[in-house]
């Protein structure tokens, strides 16, 4: 990702702005209004750009219509933009789309924690997803998977005929490697199809190449060939974030001991794994759904990395103490997500947060998701090792009670004041409070 924060850079409009920043101080208590036109400012992209962002502007019926089967209507989440992001050098503002309170607010706390050390520093692998071909009825698995490699180099061009774009977009068919599974059903040989599919999440185009290659490779194997579909297992494609947590940012080097504690126990106990890899799931899926990717095909690559050498379930990230004492942050996991294809470029809100992000490769875009992963995942762990998860998110929580229980926008800030106050964050007791402020009103 090419560094762009620190030189002063041509406006869009031509002339030289400020610096950008994505640190935006106070941008919380702005109208959504100015966060927009805040967010377009530092993205440097067109304010009416972000229009789509209002419910009727976004996605029309008739275009959801298009997207899925028996569309009856389109669904709102909120969109929010965490700032305080540092990338690889680069600022940049995330939008997130979640229904959970503290989120946004818990991944642009980390970010300006990490900000301190220079932020993320990110890589990625090239973007290789792979397809599986399963054949059944071998009678000699072991002999079939080297008749499969013998016949690689025809496999590979068939596969590498279904997609001319992709081949000249730079991307295409890499490898074909066979595998030999046991199961309790029977002895199955498995081709798996190497494909760099560059800016495309890469399900469809890799689906088309199995079932193209099928018959042949079943052909050769002497079976019959079942199963023909990418794996979410993508782990040749890995996206991977780290970030130095200055000691002083986060409480003293005591945090430091108790976030190592706490993260030690996710790497060894799987009741804590699971909550620890939420946490992190929380910013990346929030990401991966503004940007209009396929959320499940990234939650289910990320649970399949989960799994330690000793193969049980563990933490997807890794938290130590450095040689001065600052907290250092690792993340790595398989990172399925496009610029192209699915939703990314039919759905307007998907178009608009990307161009909030202003990646200009896939690649950029999971290195960018993982770093919030991270982000989230310092933050949770943090507030579980000091006060308690549950101070700041349930006064953040208290305002979605507030709305549900009926409170104006002219009422929130006193009813949420006063559920915060009472530690009693409940609807029910929202609309006792709600009734005493009309009451007395
Ligand atoms: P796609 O087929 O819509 O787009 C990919 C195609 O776009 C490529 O094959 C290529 O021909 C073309 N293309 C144009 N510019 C490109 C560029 N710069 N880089 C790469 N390709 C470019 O989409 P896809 O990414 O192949 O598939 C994603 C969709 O598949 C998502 O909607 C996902 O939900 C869905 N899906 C997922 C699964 C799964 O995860 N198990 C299974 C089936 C389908």
């Amino acid at each position: 990702m090419a560094s762009s924060a620190a030189t002063q850079q041509p406006h869009r409009s031509g002339r030289i702005s400020m610096p950008r920043t994505s640190r935006i101080s106070g941008f919380r208590d702005l109208s959504v209004e100015a966060r927009r036109a805040a967010v377009a400012e530092t993205a440097d992209i067109a304010p009416e750009s972000l229009a789509v962002l209002d419910p009727d502007q976004g996605l029309r019926v008739d275009l959801a219509d298009r997207l899925v089967e028996n569309v009856v209507g389109v669904m709102g989440l909120p969109v929010g933009i965490a700032t305080n992001f540092v990338v690889n050098g680069r600022e940049l503002l995330v939008p997130m789309a979640t229904e959970e309170a503290s989120v946004v607010a818990a991944a642009s706390n980390a970010a300006r924690i990490a900000r301190v050390h220079g932020g993320f520093f990110t890589s990625t692998t090239a973007p290789v997803m792979q397809a599986q071909v399963q054949i059944v009825d071998v009678t000699d698995p072991e002999a079939a998977r080297l008749r499969l490699l013998e016949h690689r180099d025809e496999l590979v061009a068939l596969a590498d005929s279904q997609d001319p774009l992709l081949r000249e977009l730079g991307g295409g068919v890499r490898d074909l490697t066979v595998r030999v599974v046991p199961s309790r059903a029977g002895t199955y040989v498995v081709a798996h199809l190497h494909v760099d599919v560059r800016d495309a999440m890469g399900a469809n185009a890799v689906n088309t190449m199995a079932e193209a290659v099928a018959d042949r490779a079943g052909e050769i194997a002497g079976g019959r060939t079942l199963l023909r579909i990418l794996t979410n297992k993508a782990d040749l494609r890995l996206a991977r974030a780290r970030a130095v947590f200055a000691a002083d940012a986060l409480g003293g080097a005591a945090v430091v001991d108790d976030i190592v504690h706490g993260a030690a126990l996710a790497e060894a106990d799987p009741y804590r794994a699971a909550t620890h890899n939420k946490g992190i799931m929380n910013g990346i899926s929030a990401v991966v759904l503004a940007t209009g990717n396929d959320t499940r095909a990234v939650e289910a690559g990320a649970h399949s990395h989960a799994i330690s050498p000793s193969g049980h379930y563990t933490s997807l990230s890794r938290f130590e103490k450095n040689a001065d004492g600052d907290l250092v942050g690792t993340l790595e996991l398989p990172m399925a997500v496009g610029l192209v294809g699915g939703a990314t470029k039919a759905h307007p809100v998907a178009k608009a947060a990307l161009s909030v992000l202003g990646v200009a490769s896939a690649a950029e875009l999971a290195e960018v998701v993982t770093a919030v992963g991270l982000a989230q995942n310092l933050a949770a762990v943090r507030a579980l090792a000091t006060e308690g998860i549950q101070r700041g998110h349930m006064s953040l929580h208290a305002r979605n009670v507030a709305t549900t229980a009926g409170a104006t926008p002219e009422e929130l800030p006193a009813v949420v004041a006063r559920l915060v106050a009472d530690k009693a964050v409940r609807v029910d007791h929202a609309e006792r409070v709600l009734s005493e402020l009309r009451a007395n009103s």
